[in-house]
């Protein structure tokens, strides 16, 4: 049998001259991904990107993942109606991957997936979402889904007002709960930031703020007890992502809700964080990214095993404000998703004319993941490709 498919990979910008508390985004690129696959006369192309954070992992890709794909016979990695099963496909190009060793191969293979799903939802003319609620959640999905803009991000002269102001234009959009980086600073500074960001939220409950993993735990401590009476809808990333005992003690003297996982590439990660991390699950957020982490295949099985542990998949709200993380929100009912209205772009964020309305919003109704209806993201893709 002739191989019904064809991907090709390539490395793109998403160069910003934002920064966070521990690195600046200028030289940050990812993986892009398409997939061409032939059925039934047909030619449906499947997009995937890998989200930002980790940069692009092309060696991976090329040397490791595609040669896996091309040896197999074509029929293995197809369904009973002749359509490339993701799964099937995650199978065979994770073969013969040790163990352990999260990080660059989990980007690889996320960017990867997501092509293929992508391909998968519109072979059978629907939403990502909907396959999954079919498939996975017993015809079970939301219409409205939790969205928040990860911003609040350091730039130069930006100052109080700066950040006002944007937190003003997310509110325009539709945006209630917003985020905005700390320990970029000292602790009074940004407590004054802070200040300025409740000012336009009104209180703590519409406020998350972010130290993308900057603490160490005397630190963290120290910045815990100094918010503790704004009651943040969530403190994130405030220490190392491998330290859990850290967490454990951070978790023992904040009230309030934690949020964490960007930077845990699967579900061992995630198992060692519930397991030693004392993280609660009637207040505290899990944050790992579907795109960074093994891709929705995994993510599936994250579901699964956080279940077993006693937790409520609400609890989940992935990284990386992108298409597929508010796919899987919609048709696996997670708690919602990160959005990058303004950052990132144009790998963040969702389709053009998404409304958001007291920051809910309602997912794609067209075939695949929706990049096509992101006319930015979709440009840029077919540049790269065609
Ligand atoms: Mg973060």
């Amino acid at each position: 049998m002739k191989r019904p498919f064809t991907i090709e990979t390539a490395s793109a910008s998403i160069q910003s001259s934002i920064r966070n508390a521990v690195i600046s985004f200028d030289e940050m690129t990812v993986s892009v991904i398409k997939v061409t696959f032939e059925n039934k006369g047909h030619r449906i192309n499947g997009y995937g990107f890998c989200s930002n954070g980790r940069y692009a992992q092309d060696g991976i890709i090329k040397n490791r993942f595609m040669p896996r794909l091309h040896k197999v016979s074509p029929v293995s990695l197809l369904d009973d109606n002749g359509v490339i099963d993701p799964l099937k496909c995650w199978s065979v190009f994770m073969q013969n991957e040790k163990p352990g060793g999260h990080g660059d191969r989990a980007v690889a293979a996320g960017a990867l997936d997501m092509a293929f799903w992508d391909v998968y939802a519109k072979a059978y003319q629907k939403p990502l979402w909907k396959i999954l609620s079919e498939q996975f959640n017993d015809n079970q999905f939301d219409e409205q889904i939790f969205v928040y803009p990860g911003g609040g991000y350091y730039y130069p002269g930006k100052g109080y007002e700066g950040l006002k102001d944007e937190f003003k234009k997310y509110q325009e959009q539709g945006y209630k709960v917003l985020k905005m980086k700390v320990g970029g600073d000292s602790i009074e500074e940004d407590l004054r930031r802070i200040d300025a960001a409740l000012s336009v939220v009104g209180n703590g409950k519409n406020l998350c703020v972010d130290a993308n993993a900057r603490f160490d735990l005397k630190d963290a401590l120290a910045f815990a007890q100094a918010i503790q009476p704004y009651d943040l809808m969530w403190y994130e990333e405030p220490l190392d992502p491998d330290d859990f005992l850290s967490h454990a003690i951070l978790a023992e003297s904040y009230v309030s809700s934690l949020a964490t996982g960007e930077n845990l590439f699967s579900k061992h990660g995630l198992q060692n964080l519930l397991r030693h991390g004392g993280l609660r699950p009637d207040r505290d957020w899990i944050q790992l990214d579907p795109a960074l982490s093994y891709g929705l295949t995994h993510y599936l099985q994250i579901i699964e095993m956080i279940e077993s542990f006693g937790w409520s998949r609400r609890r989940l709200i992935p990284h990386g404000g992108h298409q597929l993380a508010l796919n899987i929100a919609a048709g696996l009912q997670t708690g919602g998703s990160e959005s990058y209205p303004g950052v990132f772009q144009p790998f963040g964020g969702f389709a053009d004319d998404y409304a958001i309305v007291e920051g809910l919003i309602k997912p794609q109704e067209e075939p695949g993941l929706g990049i096509e209806q992101k006319g930015d993201l979709y440009r840029r893709l077919k540049e790269i490709f065609d």
